[in-house]
C-alpha cells in the first residue's frame, strides 16, 4: 500500500467515518478502482499491505447512508432500525495517501447479487461511504528466506500491494487467480519476486482448481516460507491442507483468509 509522505496523526479513529466517492474507474473488465476521500482519511490508520477495510453503505440504493457512531461499531450497528442499518462488506485499503486525504479500494464486479458490487458498478462521484480501517494480517517474521502468495483477484489488492512493498532482496512467489488474461493488471514486481497469473478458463469464479493444480507441480525453494492464502474459502482450504498437511510448512507460518463463500450449487 502507498502511504502518503504527511506524518499520520497520532488520533487514529476507530469508529466508521463518512467518507465519498472521487473517481470509479474500470482496471479490467470486472475490476473497480473507486478512490475516496474524506475529512478524516488521514486518520484511517495503516497496519499492513493488506489493510482490512469495513465499508458501510446505505441499506438500499439511492436511500440515506447512517453510521454507526461508536469505535463498538458491531453492537451499535445491531441496535439500528433495520431500515436505517447500513450493509457492511469486507475491502482491503489498495492505496492510502495521508497528505491527499485519499482511499483507493478495488473492488471485484460480480454482478448485482453483492449489494457492494452492484455500488461499484454505479459509484459515482459524490456518493457516500462509511469507511473503518479495522487491522492486517500479512506478518512475515524476521527469519522468513521466502515468501508464498496465493489468492484469487478479491486477494490481488492485498497480494499485489504486498509484492510492491517488498525489498529487492526479497525471494517470493505469487500466484493470482483471475478470469482470463484480460484481468491481469500492471504490478511493479521486484527481481527476486516470480509473479504467474493463473486463468480460470471458462470455469466460474471459486469454480476452478487451477490454483491447487499449479501448486501442486511447484518446486518450493529451500529455507523457511512465510505463506499469505486469500480468496474463496474452499480453495483457501483446499490450499491450507496443501501446505500443511502435504508440504510440512508450520500452521504459523501461514495466513490463510477466507475472503468469500461461492454460494452451494
Ligand atoms: C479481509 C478481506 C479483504 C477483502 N478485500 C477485498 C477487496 O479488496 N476487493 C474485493 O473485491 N473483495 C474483497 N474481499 C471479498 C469481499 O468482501 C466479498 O467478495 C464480498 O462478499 C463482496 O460483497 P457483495 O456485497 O458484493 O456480495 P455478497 O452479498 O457478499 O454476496 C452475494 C453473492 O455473490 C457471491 N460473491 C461474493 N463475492 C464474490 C466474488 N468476488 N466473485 C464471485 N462471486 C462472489 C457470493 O457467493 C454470494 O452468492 C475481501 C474480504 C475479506 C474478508
Amino acid at each position: 500500500m502507498t502511504v502518503g509522505t504527511a506524518t499520520v496523526d497520532a488520533g487514529l479513529i476507530k469508529r466508521p467515518m463518512l467518507a465519498e466517492v472521487v473517481a470509479n474507474r474500470a482496471l479490467t473488465p470486472h475490476l473497480r478502482r473507486i478512490t475516496l476521500t474524506g475529512a478524516e482519511i488521514d486518520r484511517f490508520g495503516h497496519d499492513g499491505p493488506d489493510q482490512l477495510v469495513r465499508i458501510f453503505l446505505a441499506p438500499a440504493p439511492g436511500a440515506e447512508l447512517h453510521l454507526p457512531d461508536s469505535a463498538q461499531w458491531w453492537p451499535a450497528l445491531q441496535a439500528m432500525p433495520a431500515e436505517r442499518r447500513p450493509v457492511v462488506r469486507n475491502y482491503t485499503a489498495r492505496r492510502l495517501d495521508v497528505g491527499r486525504r485519499e482511499l483507493d479500494i478495488d473492488f471485484v464486479l460480480h454482478g448485482d447479487a453483492g449489494p457492494a458490487s452492484a455500488w461499484a458498478l454505479r459509484a459515482a462521484p459524490g456518493d457516500p461511504i462509511g469507511v473503518l480501517s479495522d487491522g492486517a494480517a500479512y506478518a512475515p517474521p524476521a527469519d522468513t528466506d521466502w515468501q508464498l502468495l496465493v489468492g484469487d483477484e478479491t486477494a490481488m489488492p492485498a497480494i499485489t500491494a504486498a509484492v510492491e512493498a517488498l525489498p529487492p532482496q526479497a525471494r517470493a512467489i505469487a500466484l493470482i487467480e483471475v478470469g482470463s488474461a484480460e484481468d491481469e493488471i500492471e504490478v511493479r514486481t521486484p527481481p527476486g519476486v516470480t509473479l504467474t497469473w493463473l486463468h480460470r478458463g471458462g470455469a466460474p469464479a471459486g469454480g476452478s482448481d487451477v490454483v491447487i493444480r499449479t501448486l501442486r507441480d511447484l518446486a518450493l525453494p529451500a529455507g523457511t516460507p512465510y505463506a499469505f492464502v486469500a480468496g474463496e474459502s474452499a480453495m483457501v482450504t483446499t490450499v491450507r491442507r496443501h501446505l500443511c498437511a502435504e508440504r510440512g510448512i508450520a500452521k504459523e507460518r501461514v495466513y490463510f483468509g477466507g475472503y468469500w463463500k461461492r454460494a452451494a450449487h
